[in-house]
């Protein structure tokens, strides 16, 4: 079965509440933070921050608006950060779930490459070069449970299941919202397992919310990774 999230960004009210389950179901610490004049708290992903709230004020047609978008891994049907790595120890995707797992050995790849390949700027790494990430809740997908994000959600933004079944209320939203935000869309559907549904231009959330509107275009960084991999894989080998 292929998994998907659909995560609809307009009915987030940023409660922060998938934010607080993924670290209560990992076991990760809290950040010591500071005010700084935002709702968006801690300020990044984090090695021990795998999903986070993003929030941003913006005036639109004359209107504030608050933006939020809840970030993690979108687990790529063609992993980019996978592909870079070609070590399955460290990068693997669950094939009977869909997710895009991260181990410890990843701390043995060349990581500032890993980070560079993905195109949302997803990884985040330890003091040691570890690098982690969501990673699905893939032991409570295995058994039959929702990611501890989407099971805490309360207003529907988080959604989870198959994929057929989130396209379809990918769209049936898209159709909704669109009838209010022209420039409403679903963002990178065909290339990802976690789908968002975005009212307003992308950049107004994010730098990288799509694969193209960051400075690491997903086609771009592909080829040149390839056609660097031979250099950088003898090079590491030296080191
Ligand atoms: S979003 Fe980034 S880290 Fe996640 S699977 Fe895609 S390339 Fe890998
Ligand atoms: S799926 Fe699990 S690991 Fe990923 S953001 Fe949600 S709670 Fe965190």
């Amino acid at each position: 079965m292929s998994n998907a999230f659909f995560i609809d960004t307009t009915r987030c009210t940023g409660c922060r509440a998938c934010q607080v389950a993924c670290k209560q179901w990992h076991d990760l610490p809290a950040e010591h933070t500071t005010n700084r004049g935002t709702f968006q708290n801690p300020p990044d992903l984090s090695f021990t921050t795998y999903k986070l709230v993003r929030m941003k004020e913006a005036e639109i047609d004359g209107r504030l608006k608050w933006l939020f978008f809840p970030e993690q891994c979108r687990h790529c049907i063609e992993p980019p950060c996978l592909e870079t790595a070609m070590d399955e120890s460290a990068i693997y995707k669950d094939e009977k779930t869909g997710a895009v797992i991260f181990t410890a050995n990843t701390r043995n790849l060349l990581v500032d490459d890993v980070i560079e390949s993905c195109p949302y700027n997803i990884p985040r790494k330890a003091a040691d070069g570890t690098l982690a990430k969501c990673d699905m809740c893939d032991d409570r997908v295995t058994n039959g449970l929702l990611p501890a994000c989407v099971k805490t959600c309360p207003t529907g933004t988080m959604n989870f299941g198959d994929r057929d079944q989130m396209v379809s209320l990918a769209e049936q939203r898209l159709a909704a919202v669109a009838k209010k935000h022209a420039g409403a869309q679903l963002v990178d559907a065909d290339s990802v397992s976690v789908i968002y549904l975005i009212a307003e231009a992308p950049t107004e959330y994010s730098e990288y919310l799509m694969a193209d509107s960051g400075t690491r275009g997903i086609t771009r960084t592909m080829a040149l990774r390839k056609m660097m991999r031979p250099f950088t894989r003898a090079m590491h080998q030296l080191t």
